[in-house]
Order: structure tokens, then C-alpha cells, then sequence
């Protein structure tokens, strides 16, 4: 069985801990690999290497850096088959979607190209006699990024390129569910000219997560994952008196009005809420049609959309609509979740529960489920399911449908799906949701806009990528300068005052 290692100052390293975790292909539930699990004093060993290797790196113009993000991007698209086929092969989305994965991240790399101009500082000439004054954003130093399984790729990328670009070194501490694309990001880095141990990937789990959290040297954290995690991560970085930034759980709320368009409605829901087998965090897992009538229509929609879904491992081509679940336990959680729904007394109008793949007995595939009369008292509406299970929830109004979205503890997306734009606006102003789409389902923000929630879906200031990352990853120092000035009124050098 293939062993995977660290990443550590330019080469692959094996671990010592002798701790190990299994990682699985979800499509067959074989294991395919182990992953090591760092110490304590391999996470510090890391670290030290990495807080040498920063100090050039740091002093190293912002070109040159960016310079090295061009040819990144370059070598990306170069392998975007190899590292699609790893991603699938351990995460278990299909090809078509572990492309999506990298794209989003390869788009924040090209926006890291612009380091130059994103690190100017401000300066204001005569601020006083002979004072001019100017502010730098300068490197943090060292920084971890912590990464979640759900976007082995993407989020990674979302950490490396602004913490590199600003001039740090960084720890990544990927998802030990899916290393192998991270190990890859490492190797392609450096081809891209990276300078050994400025990004150090170290697999592991809580161990080495408390080794982060505790380490003197590392200055910040950008974490991404569950939010009882992220919780966890932001108290105790800050007690640390880290920076600390942490991207949590959700549970997206899409608004039908009755002036919808239907069809276009009943499309998006199921992209949206079945695509990737419900696991991310910008999923729409809840359903809220106005009015009776729109619900049942959207009802009659939904159902022949979701029974046509064709579930399957990334191997069987294009046509599979998403793959299996990432862990056999994560497929046992979402199906007693389901159960939950039942003896609550939701309506299981598609029923995924005995969803059975020829051939794939072992895998972790979880059919589609559809609810209709949830509640807000049920399970399967307060938890993050993060599974291929749509519940709906019916408002008579559109203040009470809007009133679920404000209500719920979690805030990272929303939509509203209306032709009517008073409602569109007066929906997008009040709601409580860091990321709202109009008619559009999943309003993940590019590359030069910012990524963030509200409420329990986010904890600290900024948001991820876009301007707010480099912000994050740098600090302001701003100098006053005064200068005895040797110029007389009329011009003429007066060298006696120079004296
Ligand atoms: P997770 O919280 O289980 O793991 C995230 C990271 O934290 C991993 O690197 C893991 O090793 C580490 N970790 C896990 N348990 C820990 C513990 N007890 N102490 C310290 N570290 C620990 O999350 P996951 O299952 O990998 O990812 C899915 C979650 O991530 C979902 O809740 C999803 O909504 C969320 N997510 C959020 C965003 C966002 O931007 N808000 C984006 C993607 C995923």
C-alpha cells in the first residue's frame, strides 16, 4: 500500500510518528494509502526550517514572487488532468467537478499575480514642514493554513497563494481524507521556482493542529472546516494571540417566490443541492417556496429531476451527476440524519435509503433525498447534513421565508429566485448572509471579491481571498519621516543649516 509523506523543505519525508490514517477511494471503500500523522516536534522541526527559509523570501521583491505564481498557474493547467484524476480517486467527485476544484483555486493564484500592486503602501507628502508619511504592509512571517477534505484543491490554493505572494512561509495542514493534491501543489511550487521550506505540508491530525495552535513562531492561522473546529481553532489561536481566521459550517437557504421561473428554480435547486454529493459548504440544503401552490409545483419539478440523477464512481464518464460520500462514516451520519427526518414527521418524497450500485457494493454512495414539510425544530433542518439531502421548508410569506434564512445560526449563502427585483433587493440588504445570489444558486464569489459568512459560518474579521487576504496575511507599519530641510525660501542651498 502506497505510503504518503510530509512535504518538508523541498522534499517528500517520511513520517516517524508512527501514527497513521487510512485514505480511502469512496467509489470502491478500498484503502488505497496511508497518510502519517505528525508530532508535535515534526509540526515545530517544520516550522523552524520554514521561519529560516522566510526571511529571504520575505525580502525578496513582490515581482519576483509573483513571478513565481505566473509560471504556477502555468504548470496547473499543464497537470489539471493528473491532479483531477488524484483528486477524484481520493475525494470521489467526479472529473468534470475535481476540475471545478482546481480552477477555482488555479483563478485565486492569478489574482495573487497582482502582488505588486496589491502590497503598495500609501504615502502622503508633506504631512508637516519636512514630514512625509507612509505606510508598508510587511510579511507576517509564519502562517498555517488548515484545510478541510471537501476541496482538497481549491481552499489549499485559497491559503498558499496570498500567505506566499504577501511573503510568508507557510505550514499547510491539509485534510489527512485527501493529501495526495496538496503533496502535488507542493512538488508543482517548487518547479514554479518556490524556494525550498518557504511552504512546508504536514499531515496530521488534532495532534498536530494543538502543535499549530501552541507554536511561538506561527502568527497566524487560516482555518477552514466544521464549525464546533473552527470554534475550537479561533479561541484557542487567540488566546495564543494569533491572528486567527475560521470558515465554518453551513446550511444554505434558497428562497422560491411565486414569481419565479420554475423551471429555471427546480434546475438550479438540484445542482445545487445534489452536486457533489451535497459536500460543500455552499450547497443549497434548504428549500423555501412562498405560498402553497409553489411549493407543490416545485414539488412536481423537482421529483423527475432528482430520480434522473445518476450517481457513480468518477471512472464511469462525464454523465455521472455526482459520486459518493467521502468516508463510510460520513454515508452512516447522513442516512440516520435521514432517519431523524422520518421519525420527526417530514415527507420523504425521494428516498435514497436503499440506493444500491452494482459493482460498488463497498463505496460510499448515498442516493438523493428529498423532504417536503420540514420543520425548524427537526434535526435534519438545524445540522449541517453536507450530503445529498434537500429539505423543504414551506413560508406563507416572504417575510417568513426570509425570517428562516435570519433565524438559522449558520450564515454563509443564501438565494432568492424571483423576477420581481423590489423583492430581490429588499432580500439581499436585510438578510443576514455573508454570500447572497440572485437567481443564482450558488454565489461563491470570484477570485477578486472576497469569500466569507456571517454568524456561525465565520469567525474573525476578514474574508477569504480577493483584497481581504492580503490583509490578512501582512501587517501595516507606518512611518513618519522628517527631514532638515537645507532650502531656503529663495530657493538657495543654505549649507550652514545642514551643519
Ligand atoms: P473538519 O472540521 O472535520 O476538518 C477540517 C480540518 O480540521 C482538517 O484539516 C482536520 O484534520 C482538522 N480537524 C478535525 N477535527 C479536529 C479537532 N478536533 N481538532 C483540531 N483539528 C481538527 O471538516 P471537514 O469534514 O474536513 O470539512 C467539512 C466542513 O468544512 C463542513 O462543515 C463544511 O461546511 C466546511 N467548509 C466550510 C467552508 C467555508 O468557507 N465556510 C468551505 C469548505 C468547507
Amino acid at each position: 500500500m502506497q505510503e504518503l509523506t510530509h512535504w518538508i523543505d523541498g522534499k517528500h519525508v517520511k513520517g516517524t510518528s508512527g501514527r497513521f490514517a487510512d485514505v480511502f477511494n469512496p467509489a470502491t471503500g478500498e484503502v488505497q494509502a496511508r497518510v502519517p500523522l505528525a508530532t508535535k516536534a515534526e509540526l515545530d522541526a517544520a516550522v523552524d526550517s520554514a521561519a529560516a527559509a522566510q526571511v529571504k523570501w520575505g525580502a525578496t521583491n513582490p515581482q519576483r514572487r509573483a513571478r513565481v505564481m505566473m509560471k504556477f498557474v502555468d504548470l496547473l493547467n499543464r497537470d489539471m488532468n493528473k491532479l483531477a484524476e488524484a483528486l477524484s480517486r481520493e475525494h470521489g467527485k467526479t472529473i468534470p467537478d475535481a476540475k471545478g476544484d482546481i480552477q477555482r483555486g488555479l483563478e485565486v493564484i492569478e489574482f495573487c499575480i497582482g502582488a505588486p500592486h496589491l502590497l503598495k503602501g500609501e504615502f502622503t507628502d508633506s504631512a508637516g514642514p519636512g514630514i512625509d508619511m507612509y505606510s508598508m504592509r510587511q510579511p507576517l512571517g509564519v502562517v498555517a493554513g488548515i484545510t478541510p477534505f471537501n476541496f482538497p484543491a481549491m481552499i489549499p490554493l485559497w491559503k498558499m497563494g496570498p500567505a506566499l505572494a504577501c511573503g510568508n512561509a507557510m505550514i499547510l495542514k491539509p485534510s489527512e481524507r485527501d493529501p495526495s493534491v496538496p503533496l502535488m501543489l507542493a512538488e508543482l511550487l517548487q518547479e514554479a521556482g518556490l524556494p525550498d521550506g518557504v511552504l512546508q505540508v504536514i499531515n496530521g491530525d488534532k495532534e498536530s493542529v494543538d502543535a499549530i495552535l501552541d507554536s511561538e513562531v506561527i502568527q497566524a492561522i487560516g482555518f477552514v472546516g466544521s464549525t464546533p473546529v473552527a470554534q475550537y481553532i479561533y479561541g484557542r489561536g487567540c488566546a495564543n494571540g494569533k491572528r486567527v481566521q475560521c470558515f465554518g459550517g453551513a446550511k444554505n437557504h434558497m428562497i422560491i417566490m411565486p414569481d419565479a421561473d420554475m423551471d429555471q428554480a427546480a434546475d438550479a435547486l438540484v445542482g445545487a443541492g445534489y452536486g457533489a454529493a451535497g459536500e460543500r459548504c455552499m450547497a443549497v440544503s434548504v428549500a423555501v417556496p412562498v405560498g402553497d401552490q409553489t411549493a407543490d409545483k416545485l414539488i412536481e419539478k423537482l421529483v423527475p429531476r432528482i430520480e434522473k440523477l445518476k450517481v457513480g464512481p468518477y471512472t464511469a464518464g462525464n454523465d455521472v451527476d455526482y459520486g459518493p460520500v467521502v468516508t463510510a462514516q460520513a454515508k452512516e451520519r447522513i442516512l440516520s440524519l435521514v432517519e431523524s427526518g422520518v421519525q420527526q414527521g417530514a415527507t420523504l418524497v425521494v428516498d435514497g435509503r436503499n440506493f444500491n450500485l452494482q459493482g460498488y457494493e463497498e463505496g460510499f454512495f448515498v442516493g438523493p433525498h428529498l423532504f417536503d414539510h420540514v420543520t425548524t425544530d427537526m434535526d435534519i433542518y438545524r445540522q449541517e447534513i453536507f450530503g445529498p439531502v434537500l429539505s423543504t421548508v414551506r413560508a406563507k410569506s416572504y417575510e417568513e421565508a426570509l425570517g428562516y434564512a435570519m433565524d438559522h445560526e449558520y450564515g454563509n449563502g443564501t438565494a432568492i429566485f424571483t423576477r420581481d427585483g423590489d423583492t430581490a433587493r429588499d432580500f439581499a440588504n436585510r438578510v443576514n448572509v455573508g454570500m447572497i445570489g440572485i437567481n443564482v444558486p450558488i454565489p461563491v464569489p470570484l477570485a477578486y471579491h472576497t469569500f466569507g459568512g456571517w454568524k456561525k459560518s465565520a469567525f474573525g474579521d476578514l474574508n477569504q481571498h480577493g483584497p481581504d487576504a492580503f490583509r490578512f496575511y501582512t501587517r501595516t507599519k507606518t512611518i513618519t519621516s522628517r527631514w532638515p530641510s537645507g532650502i531656503k525660501e529663495g530657493g538657495e542651498f543654505n549649507f550652514k543649516a545642514m551643519e
